[in-house]
């Protein structure tokens, strides 16, 4: 794939970047693999924290600059793209605060005598990352793995490379040393020759399930271990005790942020019988109220989605669900008086299990709803899916709600509130969305040596 900058708001090409030879790539692997050798990775923390805190301060400073670039270069509305300028600020200060805590050896009470465990670097880690949280999702990887001493070779999206370099220019400018965090404009088979490499000791991945499977199994291949944030297909469901307006409106952001095009956006709304009318009319007119528009116009409140071929992609599904049976509510078309990459904001209702629809993750302003009549069936519905990622209950009865979220079979459940991300809070999912965990105090564990040392 060439690595091009295209506005999704109108299809113009902006730039086309150069690749990475492989010349160049064992450059960067080797310069990578020197520095978590030298005294940098092995070495005292508070250097690489330093770095952490000064790169938090720069995106504060510069959230407008940069939200700019992920809104022209992805579609995301200018005020989302804000926001994930602030949580990248957000998750380095959180490292930097707190991975000296999460790294310090543990004590352990054995009869063989004094025992602890510490927690080293263990080399190269290659990131291969999407396109729809351009800054975000290179955050997740680098401010942990700096934090602890590994050194990180990126791959992004080929169609964020501004973001892509943007972010790389962000954290020499912090001050990390070369080879601390490298981006890479390589192909897919140069994703793999890296894997491959001795040198390259972890692998993390966030992306669809095809590119999951691929990179897993080379990397398991190698005997390397991985991490994967796939897809989702997760749940919001509405009980009947519900507070309506509260849960329509929320509803409708969880699954219209950035366009639909979010993992861990809702996508199967599970509504008790009671209240499924009731809800149904609220969250619609929240879909009729949302104005398609220029990302970069702060009253646009549907952008494009990211590419040509996202939409496409989207179009094809909602046919198929309709020839298979489901009823368009609302929506249902791309917006054909428009060249960017626009979708409507769509409702399908009447899916049923035969329905392909059923089982598949829409990366795109798409909401499927389904009526339940009792707990159970609302149960048997959630966890009928092969992803496992995040999913919302709104009741007013939390013990209930506990309940619920116990038996869900997702990584993450959020209780009256849409599923959410902190970096205090632990990001990932089960089945076919993946394995490991991203942010927090087990987001930094995934790639360390947790060496056992006992004084007999
Ligand atoms: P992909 O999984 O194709 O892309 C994600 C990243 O993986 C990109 O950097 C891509 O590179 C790379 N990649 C893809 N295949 C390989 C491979 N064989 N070896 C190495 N790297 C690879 O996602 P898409 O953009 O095509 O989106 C398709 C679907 O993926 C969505 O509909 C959604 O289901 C899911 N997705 C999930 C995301 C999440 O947040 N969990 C984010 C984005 C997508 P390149 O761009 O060069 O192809």
């Amino acid at each position: 794939m060439p690595y091009q900058t295209i506005n999704p708001f109108n299809n113009q090409l902006i730039k086309e970047y150069q690749t990475h030879n492989d010349k160049q790539v064992e450059q960067a692997l080797e310069t990578a693999h020197q520095l978590y050798k030298s005294d940098w990775a092995q070495g005292e923390i508070k250097q690489r924290l330093k770095v952490l805190h000064k790169l938090s301060d720069l995106m504060s400073s510069r959230i407008d600059e940069l939200a700019k670039v992920v809104s022209v270069e992805m579609g995301k509305l200018i005020e989302q793209s804000r926001a994930e300028v602030q949580i990248c600020a957000d998750i380095a200060k959180y490292y930097a605060d707190n991975a000296e805590e999460f790294l310090k050896p543990v004590p352990y009470k054995s009869s063989l005598g004094e025992a602890w465990v510490e927690h080293s670097p263990i080399g190269v880690i290659m990131a291969v990352e999407p396109w729809n949280f351009p800054f975000y999702q290179l955050m997740r990887v680098l401010a942990p793995n700096l934090a602890s001493g590994n050194s990180v070779l990126v791959k992004h999206a080929s169609i964020v490379p501004h973001c892509a370099e943007t972010f790389e220019k962000l954290v020499n400018e912090a001050g990390a040393p070369k080879g601390a965090y490298t981006n890479l404009f390589i192909s897919q088979d140069q994703v793999s020759n890296i894997i491959d490499d001795d040198r390259v000791q972890g692998v993390a991945l966030t992306g669809s399930e095809k590119a999951g499977a691929v990179v897993a199994s080379r990397a398991a291949g190698k005997l390397k271990k991985s991490t994967l944030e796939l897809g989702g297909n997760d749940i919001f469901a509405v009980l009947e005790d519900a507070d309506i307006d509260h849960a329509a409106k929320v509803g409708a952001q969880a699954r219209i942020a950035n366009a639909g095009q979010v993992c861990t956006a809702a996508k199967r709304f599970i509504i008790h019988e009671k209240v499924a009318d009731e809800f149904l009319k609220k969250f619609t007119q929240h879909f009729k109220d949302l104005k398609i528009g220029d990302p970069l116009d702060a009253k646009t409140t549907l952008g494009p989605l990211s590419s040509a071929d996202a939409l496409k992609t989207l179009t094809k599904q909602v046919k198929e669900a309709v020839k298979h049976g489901a009823k368009v509510h609302i929506g249902g078309e791309a917006v054909s008086d428009n060249p960017g990459n626009f979708y409507q904001a769509t409702i399908l209702t009447g899916i049923t299990r035969d329905n392909p629809a059923y089982f598949e993750e829409f990366f795109g302003p798409v909401a499927q709803v389904y009526v339940v009549k009792n707990d159970e069936e609302l149960v048997k519905l959630a966890n009928d899916s092969n992803y496992g990622l995040g999913g919302a209950l709104f009741t007013r009865d939390l013990n209930r709600a506990r309940k619920l979220a116990t038996i869900i079979e997702t990584g993450m459940v959020y209780v009256n509130s849409l599923t959410d991300t902190a970096p205090e809070l632990p990001f990932g999912g089960v089945k076919r969305s993946g394995f490991g965990r991203e942010l927090s105090d087990l987001g930094i564990k995934e790639f360390v040596n947790q060496k056992l040392v006992v004084l007999a």
